[in-house]
């Protein structure tokens, strides 16, 4: 059974994370089914069983999804699924998905009941209850959704009661909703939540006040979106090197700047006007701060580098669709990635 050894082998996060590295490389340097294309034919030059086999496999599985073409897209899946080796994210509950969209449901309770088996067998499984229930979710299979999400928060906390998983709480919350039933405590818990990671963006939310102000000056003409300034990964390292306390509005890496610039898209959600994610660069950044005669990352001259990014055309358009690949460009779909933790409805 391929998900024993899933749990028996050897975890290589050093090899999965180096995959996962080029992957976003080549994913910037190519375009279309070359990526995917790429992909198979990496995990082909892999002996079967042997690591990383799987893990490209998996990842031309999405990339094939990205691109449309599902059948393809469940041939990699079930092929990485059957190798077994070491993948970042489980073959068979990314492919539940697809299998939904194929309308193929003896498969995909075959899938079920294989996760299932493989969960009570003690296999940790990354994120699957949450990528099972979302993928029911989408498909109107709430009841089994809410089974999904329910299960993973008990999961996540068997070990250390503390531990709540963020992304089954959203979901069973979310669910909950649309069945119409009645709060419990995992609700409170998901609606105390939300409350404190917005407590802390409080300074931020004004920033964009700030900005949106300034983009509303009365020429009528001028069309920009309302950006949240995000700074790429090498860029957030050169500014936290410059700015070591910027880690206080940024974020201390790029993990939580990432969750940070997603939250503040989607506090943005009723605002009535197109939103983006604008893409700051450091050097960028001193060279319209001292055309101001500023040196420093202070809040209004970020709010108004924000607005400069959005006239001149630097931004990414928010949200992607859920399969697109993600606004931060780690190449990854927006819901395999930043998308993951959602808050709202
Ligand atoms: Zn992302």
């Amino acid at each position: 059974m391929s998900a024993v050894r899933h749990s028996l082998s050897f975890m290589d996060d050093d090899l999965l994370d180096e995959i996962l590295d080029e992957v976003q490389a080549l994913a910037e340097q190519l375009s279309g089914e070359q990526i995917p294309l790429l992909f198979e034919e990496r995990a082909r030059g892999i002996a079967p069983g042997a690591p990383g086999r799987a893990a490209w496999l998996t990842h031309a599985g999405e990339r094939w999804e990205m691109e449309g073409d599902l059948v393809r897209a469940k041939a990699c899946y079930e092929e990485a699924a059957r190798d077994g080796g070491e993948t970042y994210l489980d073959p068979r509950a990314e492919m539940l998905n697809v299998l939904l969209e194929l309308d193929e449901t003896d498969r995909v309770d075959e899938v079920l009941a294989d996760l299932r088996r493989d969960l009570q067998a003690g296999w940790e499984g990354r994120h699957v209850h949450e990528m099972v229930g979302e993928s029911l979710e989408l498909h109107g299979r709430l009841d089994e959704a809410m089974h999904w999400f329910s299960a993973g928060l008990t999961h996540s906390q068997r070990d250390d009661p503390e531990t709540v998983d963020l992304g089954c709480l959203n979901g069973r919350w979310r669910v909950r909703r649309a069945l119409g039933l009645p709060h419990d405590r995992y609700d409170e818990l998901c609606e105390e939540r939300r409350r404190e990671y917005s407590a802390t963006l409080e300074d931020e939310t004004r920033l964009l006040e700030d900005e949106k102000r300034l983009l509303e000056v009365p020429t009528g003409t001028v069309s920009a979106p309302l950006t949240v300034l995000y700074w790429p990964k090498e860029e957030l390292d050169l500014v936290l090197d410059r700015w070591p306390t910027a880690a206080e509005h940024c974020g201390s890496d790029h993990t939580e700047h990432r969750a940070r610039v997603e939250q503040r898209m989607r506090d943005l959600v009723g605002h009535d006007g197109q939103v983006a994610v604008g893409l700051g660069s450091l050097e960028d950044y001193l060279h319209f701060a001292r055309s101001r005669g500023e040196e420093s990352l202070d809040a209004s001259t970020r709010g108004m580098y924000g607005a400069h990014l959005a006239y001149t055309g630097r931004f990414v358009a928010w949200p992607p669709g859920r399969s697109d690949r993600c606004w931060c460009g780690s190449g990854l779909k927006y819901k395999r990635c930043c998308g993951a933790l959602r808050f709202d409805g």
